[in-house]
């Protein structure tokens, strides 16, 4: 499918631009250990790897061994059955879970907690560089928290700046994981925000707005600046007393999604009514962001066409708790109860569960909370383990490049202290993570 071409192509981008800033690195004297002679004169870095057990992105091995060298993984498997090259620098990490680097598919690298500034004075009254600066910090934490793929679903408000970050990172400028971005987002006239100003004043909005037939207009514009995805708002809180409700029509999502499929964009929708999740869902969306309010017939109808689940309980977790809840303490709000329901509905129909969760909403770098509260709301621990490597990898096109421990795939690799299916919580306790081959954590 076309869909899955080009955003190859985009990737196949992005990695010889990291072989750059690889071959930066060894300038910089890094590969002088465990260094080798490669093809062409260069020289390829190469490690053994040596964990307690290895989640190669499918089930947990007891006892095995990796090598890396260069980029990419060489060899995985049982140690006794794994060879290094000569001069490998080994790595042992006792203990410790070996695992894919993990993919958040749901960020926002261009916000900040919400109880540190509301998402309305963000959009409104912070200033682009100002943004871009925090940007560059949160990516640096989101790395070194060992998530080493984001889909950063919209810059609400803060331009293009998506597409600089992710030039940035990959050109070696500044560290950060692998971005695939979305631009502006799109949403329907009168339906987002910033409110509360004069009717009179036409004030920025966190997303662009677009209606009818202009809306292929604005798919092109955005996929040509640079978006790997067209991120939409399928509903919002535009009903007359602020309610819900699905914005737009089913002919309007049928046009944002044949658009930007024909020239090899993925469409996610952002949507939490049974409504708009089904106008989506129909017109050939490939995720679902939130779904807060999905039943079991919308997640059936998800399940038939394929379509994915970004969960983002650690939004709503969140932002409860800045209302006041105090988890453990208060009776959970209904926001949260609603939020554990239709998850549950949503695995019980067997709908695929990408792993994502609105982090930016709360603090980058604790994207890990989503593993845990989807364990939390029951989902078997080595499912959200998949969720977050291989599955995310391959709702995103990836997965020939990331999402598994296995060879010839980029060596994107964390280490944790302890047995993440045991207790997710380990997550937290980072002893290394690499990117491509190169150790951004130890
Ligand atoms: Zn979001």
């Amino acid at each position: 499918m076309s869909s899955r071409t080009v955003v190859t192509v985009v990737s196949a981008i992005a990695c010889a631009l990291v072989v750059h800033s690889n071959v930066a690195g060894w300038s910089q004297g890094r590969g002088g250990r465990g260094a080798e002679a490669g093809q062409g004169g260069q020289t390829a870095t190469a490690y053994l790897l040596k964990p307690a057990r290895v989640f190669d992105g499918e089930a947990m091995r007891e006892g095995w061994a990796v090598v890396v060298r260069g980029q990419r993984i060489q060899a995985a498997g049982p140690a006794a059955s794994v060879t290094a090259p000569a001069g490998a620098e080994t790595i042992d990490l006792p203990g410790a879970t070996l695992m894919p680097g993990l993919i958040e598919a749901h960020s926002h690298v261009l916000l900040h907690p919400y109880n540190e500034t509301p998402w309305n004075d963000q959009v409104a009254h912070e200033l682009l560089g100002v943004r871009i600066a925090r940007a560059t910090n949160h990516l640096r934490a989101t790395l070194e928290a060992g998530f080493t793929t984001i889909r950063d679903l919209g810059t609400e408000g803060a331009g293009y700046a998506d597409v600089g970050l992710k030039q940035a990172v990959n050109q070696g400028i500044i560290p950060g994981p692998r971005m695939l971005v979305t631009t502006l987002a799109i949403v329907a006239t009168g339906t987002y925000a910033p409110k509360g100003y004069p009717a009179e004043w036409n004030v920025p909005q966190g997303a662009e707005e677009a209606n009818g037939n202009d809306l292929i207009r604005v798919v092109r514009d955005q996929a040509g600046k640079g978006a790997d995805w067209i991120k939409v708002y399928g509903d919002y809180r535009a009903g007359p007393n602020g309610q819900t409700m699905a914005t737009f029509s089913q002919e309007e999502m049928n046009l944002i999604v044949s658009t930007a499929k024909s020239i090899g964009r993925p469409v996610a929708v952002h949507s939490s009514t049974p409504e708009g999740m089904r106008r989506a869902i129909l017109a050939g969306a490939e995720t679902i962001e939130h779904g807060d309010g999905g039943t079991p017939e919308v997640f059936q109808l998800m399940k038939e066409k394929g379509v994915a689940l970004c969960p983002t309980l650690a939004a709503g977790h969140a932002t409860s708790q800045y209302s006041g809840w105090r988890p453990g303490t208060d009776p959970e709000p209904q926001g949260v109860q609603r939020k554990r329901q239709s998850f549950k509905a949503a695995l019980d129909a067997g709908v695929t569960i990408a792993s994502g969760s609105d982090v930016g909403v709360f603090t980058h770098g604790e994207e890990s909370r989503e593993l845990e509260l989807m364990v939390a709301y029951g989902m078997a621990p080595i499912e959200v383990l998949k969720s977050a490597t291989s599955v995310d990898a391959r709702v995103l096109h990836m997965e020939n490049q990331i999402g598994k421990v296995t060879q010839g795939l980029q060596a994107d690799l964390l280490a944790v202290d302890g047995d993440p299916t045991k207790d997710m919580s380990v997550l937290k306790k980072v002893k290394l993570v690499m990117k491509a081959g190169t150790v951004v954590k130890r």
